[in-house]
Formats: structure tokens, sequence, C-alpha cells
């Protein structure tokens, strides 16, 4: 199993650098602490040379996953408005092979799914075996946009978090390892992307004027974070904290979360059926 990097490339070890943005249970965990930017002492090219690698990597590993049929992934990524969600999912799982691969994406329950229990949606569409699923957005949002805009009492999102981590706790028992990652953006990084986002006409679609109702909560969003990941980051379903304000770096180091996930995994492919090698086609 190779866990760091092959040739060498500049900044920290594979290892290292995810062993960095890991949020260890216990460790009395504060968002304040960790960076919104970090250039991983790397230049960007050196970054984007590492993303295609680990890219690569991940395709190799993710066949072997998909051959296996056995386990699978659940790639969480949770972040406030324009921290870059949809483009690090572009670029850390593009050029998969699109079978093994899944996006699910959250908004605010309608239909059915505002008539059941909050898990229910989600559950349903957990990675199957030898899959990766990655949640843009995901059941989180039911501790925190639901908890600072008031949808429920404290109560009733309170107790969720114990309800997370067991839940969690099931995909794991039963085969599905899960990762979570929250993109850390910072307030000023944010209203940069939100004034290009309203001046692009490419990109004005994105907007809403909603996005500054939570903006004006940020404060109580980024304690909601805290407090989110303080409660259900464990050994075997960690979170990660990467620094957003840089889209080489955070695309890099996203793309290394999910290739040490993988490389731990370590999928086998089945063995062949006896007696093969022998064979010629003619
Ligand atoms: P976007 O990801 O920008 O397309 O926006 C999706 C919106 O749906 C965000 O404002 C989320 O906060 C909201 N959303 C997602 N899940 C939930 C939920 N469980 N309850 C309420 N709002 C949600
Ligand atoms: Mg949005």
């Amino acid at each position: 199993m190779s866990h760091d990097l092959d040739p060498p490339v500049a900044g920290p070890g594979l290892r290292e650098l995810v062993d960095r943005l890991r949020v260890d249970p216990d460790d009395g965990f504060r968002l304040a602490d960790r960076a919104t930017e970090d250039d991983f002492g790397m230049t960007k090219d050196e970054a984007l040379a590492r993303l295609a690698a680990s890219r690569s990597r991940i395709d190799v590993l993710q066949q072997r996953l998909h051959a296996e049929g056995e386990r699978s992934v659940l790639f969480v990524i949770q972040a406030m408005d324009a921290a870059g969600k949809d483009g690090t999912i572009r670029n850390v799982l593009s050029g998969l092979n699109p079978a093994g691969i899944r996006v699910e994406s959250f908004k605010a329950p309608a239909g059915p799914e505002a008539q059941h229990d909050y898990l229910w949606r989600v559950h349903q569409v957990c990675p199957p075996r030898g899959g990766i699923t990655a949640f843009n957005r995901s059941h989180y949002e039911d501790v925190l946009v639901v908890r600072v805009k008031g949808f429920v009492p404290e109560q009733v999102w309170r107790r969720r978090y114990g309800h997370l981590r067991q839940f969690e706790q099931l995909l794991t028992d039963e085969g599905t390892t899960v990762v979570k990652v929250f993109l850390h953006v910072s307030a000023d990084e944010q209203a940069r992307r939100f004034q290009e986002r309203l001046d692009d006409p490419e990109k004005r679609w994105k907007f809403r004027r909603g996005d500054l109702d939570d903006r004006a909560l940020w404060t109580e969003f980024q304690a909601a974070y805290e407090d989110a990941i303080r409660e259900t980051s464990t050994a075997e379903c960690p979170w990660y904290v990467v620094p957003a304000d840089g889209n080489s770096r955070r695309n890099m180091a996203v793309a290394e979360i999910l290739r040490h996930t993988l490389e731990q995994l370590d999928p086998r492919i089945p063995e062949p059926e006896e007696g093969l090698e022998g064979i010629r086609i003619v």
C-alpha cells in the first residue's frame, strides 16, 4: 500500500497533509483555529500537478473498489455558499469512470422528503457496494441551516448529533466508509466570489437574494459548523477542514483526502477463475 507520493513532490507528503486537515475526536475543536488559506508550501502549478496525480490514482483505486464490489465510500462535502462545493466535485471527480461515481445534491426538503424523517432521503442515495457517492450538502444541513434559521427547536436539532453518529456508524458497520469535508472559506473571500457571480452573466444564475440572508448569519453558521464537526468527527467517520480561499490547493487537498481514504481501504480485484493463464484467444 503506497501512502506517499511517488515521485516526491513539493509540500507535505500525502499522509502528513491529510493528517493536518483531519479533526481528531475530543480535541476541543475550534473552527477559528483553522486556516481558510494555506498554500501548503507549494506553487499553484505544483498543486495542480498533485491534483492530477491523485486523480489518476483515485481512478485506479475506484476501478478496484468497483471490481471488488463489496465496499463503498460516502464523501460528504459541506460549506458556506461560494466556498466551491460544485467546483471541487467537478475537479476532483472529473475523468473518473462515471459507472462507479454518483453525485447527490440536497436542497431544502420538498414533497415526500418533507413528509419523512430527515434521514429518509439521505439513506436512499447512499453509495451501493463498489461505488463512490459525493454528497453536495447532506444530512448535516439538518443541524446547520435548520438550526441557524430556527426551523426546529433546539431540543430537536441537538439530539440529531447522536442520530448522525449512529447513522454513520451503521453505514460503516455495513461496509460504507464515510468521510466528511468542510470547505473553510473566509467571509471576505465569499464577498469577493458573490460579487464575481453578480458581475458575470454566466455565473449570475448561481446567486440568490437568500444567499445574503445566510451571509448575514455568518457567525451563527460558523458556530453551527463548529459544533456539528466537533460532535460528529469520530475515528471512523472523520471530518476534514480544508482551507478553501484558494481553488487549486483546495481541490488538491480534497483529492488527497479521497485518495488517502481509498488507499486505506486498499480494495482488491477479485481472484480470476483458475487456469486462465494458458488461454490464447484465436
Ligand atoms: P445550493 O446548494 O446553493 O443549491 O442551495 C441549496 C439550499 O438548500 C441551501 O440554501 C441549503 O441550506 C438548503 N438546504 C439543503 N438541505 C436543507 C435542509 N435539510 N433543510 C433546509 N434547507 C436545506
Ligand atoms: Mg447557493
